[in-house]
């Protein structure tokens, strides 16, 4: 198997092309085509020599994900579903400009990444870890999720966010030329797609390497928030990296009993472990750290709680998002009352600690995360099991 052109650094393409006695420039013209224009063509690339053109379809793949499926809800949330190359899908969810999601007032869109195909997990309310892990995901893979969404809201001529984040309409001939790599669709990333980042740590970190750089996705590394289930020495791992990402802790239960319950992660790295672990973060890069809690009816929403999530929040100066569970097929897990979650969020509020609810954008869209894909993996069962009867 080749090696794909958009896992590589321009680093990498400038030794490769040195070897082939090609002038630097060429690489520069090569990364503009794959993250301005993001082509997925090696034709499309006209100011390339026939002959270089030729030398990288035999020394490298040029991947694009195959979009199988597309779900927008009402308040334009959108979720994608991709199919790879050996047929596993994976989701990418786009989520319009909010500025009390992750990042500044300024965010325009936000894209959710997904890291693994299925999840080794296995945290009981989630619809990714219901059938294990099947791998993890490439390095293009990981990219490619950010340029498929582009392309195809490029391929649509949508209203995109310009200058001063007013929309316009803006006709798909002119979008390349008012979104470079710096005018992007997608100017945040929250990688708590399908898997467990953190376990797929090598090829999360040069994916996000690529996304951030100016010669590719130019997306601040500020502008990116990692999220884990608790993967402690990961956490200290990336706490030593050079680049300054966010990060987001699934918390969903602030005692070890109740995290227990529900994250079997929990047992190996508990509630201490992973505190120590946030510290050192802390230290490292004088970063806040967001709390991610799913708010769970009768298992994680009771006032007992707030007391422990409150001691958390304030030791590692973390803000805590609330988000109302999304119901999943098959699970027993339920959503709690509004009113409810209301109360859990004025608790923590006075409790002085810094907390929003997610009033849920995609609530309507199978939102949980891996939900579209485990629906399109059963309706495909079903659609296989009619034919052969
Ligand atoms: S919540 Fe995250 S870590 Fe847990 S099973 Fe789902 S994808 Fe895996």
């Amino acid at each position: 198997m080749l090696p794909d052109i958009k896992s590589q650094t321009a680093e990498e393409l400038r030794i490769k092309f040195q070897s082939w006695s090609q002038s630097a420039y060429r690489v520069d013209q090569l990364l503009e085509w794959l993250y301005v224009h993001r082509v997925a063509d090696w034709e499309a690339m006209t100011n390339l020599p026939k002959t270089l053109r030729d030398q990288l379809r035999t020394s490298f793949s040029l991947y694009s994900l195959e979009l199988v499926r597309k779900q927008g809800s009402q308040d334009e949330t959108q979720k994608f579903l991709w199919r790879l190359t050996d047929h596993s899908l994976i989701e990418s969810v786009l989520i319009p400009a909010s500025p009390a999601l992750y990042g500044e007032a300024s965010d325009r869109h936000t894209l959710c990444v997904s890291t693994q195909v299925g999840c080794a997990y296995g945290c009981s309310f989630c619809a990714s870890g219901l059938e294990g892990l099947e791998r993890n995901l490439r390095v293009e893979e990981i990219v490619d999720q950010v340029l498929g969404v582009e392309r195809w809201h490029q391929r649509q001529g949508s209203k995109l966010p310009v200058e001063g984040g007013k929309l316009e309409e803006v006709e798909p001939a002119t979008w390349n030329a008012q979104l470079g790599s710096k005018q992007r669709l997608i100017s945040n990333l929250v990688i708590m797609g399908m898997g467990e980042p953190l376990a797929n740590y090598t090829s999360l970190l040069k994916a996000l390497t690529i996304l951030n750089a100016r010669w590719g996705g130019g997306i601040g590394a500020r502008k990116i928030t990692i999220s884990t289930s608790g993967l402690v020495p990961q956490i200290r791992k990336l706490a030593d990296e050079q680049l300054q990402f966010r990060l987001a802790i699934s918390l969903h239960g602030a005692t070890d009993e109740t995290r227990n319950k529900i994250m079997p992660v929990n047992r190996k790295y508990p509630l201490s472990e992973l505190t120590a672990a946030c510290e050192y973060y802390q230290q490292k890069k004088g970063r806040m750290i967001t709390f991610e809690y799913i708010l769970i009816a009768g298992v994680n929403d009771g006032l007992d709680q707030i007391g422990p999530l409150a001691r958390l929040a304030k030791r590692l100066n973390a803000k805590v998002n609330l988000i109302p569970y999304n119901k999943v097929e098959g699970l027993r897990w339920e959503r709690p009352a509004e009113e409810a979650q209301e109360r859990f969020l004025r608790a923590l509020e006075r409790q002085k600690v810094s907390a929003t609810l997610r009033r849920e954008k995609g609530h309507d869209i199978d939102a949980a995360c891996g939900q579209l894909r485990l629906k399109t993996e059963r309706e495909l069962g079903e659609a296989a099991k009619a034919l052969i009867e």
